[in-house]
């Protein structure tokens, strides 16, 4: 099987009807790299800057963030790289910050709202990615967006530090995007005003399932219990690729369910073109997809995620028609 990947490598990533899909990867640290070369991924869709900060005894300085960027950009060798501003709290602490114990913590002070209520944090680490992306085309994603406002105020700090570089006469990024993780239920009912305002998408369907279905992914008790392939989900997801492809915006989806063979089709097949996943799931779901008709998938899956009579799951139809091929 190993092999059969590796032989896999060099192919475009397409269905049998030419439909091109992109397969990028999750990464967060330096040894992370060379899967880059190793899967022929198309990029880093997500780069998880707060793993560097939960390595680390203490607090990252700008210039060891800079360094880092600064390394990413130099091993993607042009390939794109959306680097993820920081994600802490929740279930991912820094044990040299000090906070007050929540009683929910997937609810709490976390991500961006960490980041605009404590903006020297944020800034900091912008104006690190800025510097360490001149010259180069550089993408910045936040999570855990849940209004309209975060965006505004998150980039404006990324305007102002870019104002700040250039009148310090550093070099600049020859691009900037700005984009949002789609991961706390609240964005699907302004879908058309975040993607107004936003250069990119990016699904984590991780958090998404979580906040969705009301289960801790962290929690083995619950976590299994609602399928993605379900039709709430399903139709979620559909809607999210639907909203994206009419504002003419790239929408990636990064979270675990784009790294099954199974859930990558079904993501074809209710719009999907460009899935970030961990570097060992590349293989097999360029294997999936490579055998898999884009138009048939889309037939398939709008009619049945559009009557599904009241299912948990749609993974039984899923399986019978991937196998049917
Ligand atoms: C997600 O929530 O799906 C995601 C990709 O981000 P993380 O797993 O880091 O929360
Ligand atoms: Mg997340």
């Amino acid at each position: 099987k190993q092999e059969q990947y590796r032989a896999l490598r060099e192919r475009p990533s397409a269905t049998i009807d030419g439909a091109e899909v992109k397969l990028l990867l999750n990464a967060g640290l330096l040894v992370d790299l060379p899967h880059l070369a190793e899967t022929g991924a198309h990029g880093i869709g997500l780069f998880r800057t707060e793993l560097q900060f939960m390595v680390a005894s203490s607090m990252p300085k700008t210039a060891a963030q800079q360094q880092l960027y600064r390394a990413v950009l130099d091993a993607a060798d042009g390939r794109p790289v959306t680097f993820r501003t920081l994600d802490v709290g929740g279930d991912k602490i820094l044990p040299y910050m000090h906070r007050e114990p929540e009683e929910n913590p997937a609810l709490g002070w976390r991500a961006i709202r960490l980041g605009l209520d404590r903006p020297a944090l944020l800034r900091t680490q912008v104006r690190a990615l800025l510097n360490a992306g001149g010259g180069r085309d550089l993408r910045i994603m936040f999570p855990m967006v849940a209004c309209v406002s975060e965006i505004d105020g998150a980039r404006d700090i990324v305007r102002r530090e870019l104002a700040r570089l250039v009148k310090h006469g550093h070099p600049a990024p020859s691009s900037v995007e700005v984009g949002v993780m789609i991961e706390v239920p609240s964005l699907l009912f302004q879908l058309d005003e975040v993607l107004e305002r936003v250069d990119f998408v990016s699904v984590g369907s991780n958090d998404l399932m979580q906040f969705l279905f009301a289960v801790d992914r962290g929690n083995a008790r619950v976590s299994g219990r609602f399928d993605p392939l379900s039709p709430a989900f399903l139709r979620t997801l559909a809607r999210i690729a639907d909203r994206a492809k009419a504002a003419g915006k790239p929408v990636t989806l990064c979270g675990e369910i784009g790294a099954r063979p199974l859930e990558a089709l079904a993501l074809v097949g209710v719009g999907y073109r460009s899935l970030s996943m961990s570097p060992a799931s590349i293989g097999p779901v360029k294997a999936a997809l490579i055998e898999a008709d884009a138009a048939e998938l889309a037939a398939f899956m709008t009619p049945l995620i559009a009557r599904a009579d009241g299912k948990a799951s749609l993974r039984a139809e899923i399986e019978a028609f991937a196998a049917k091929r």
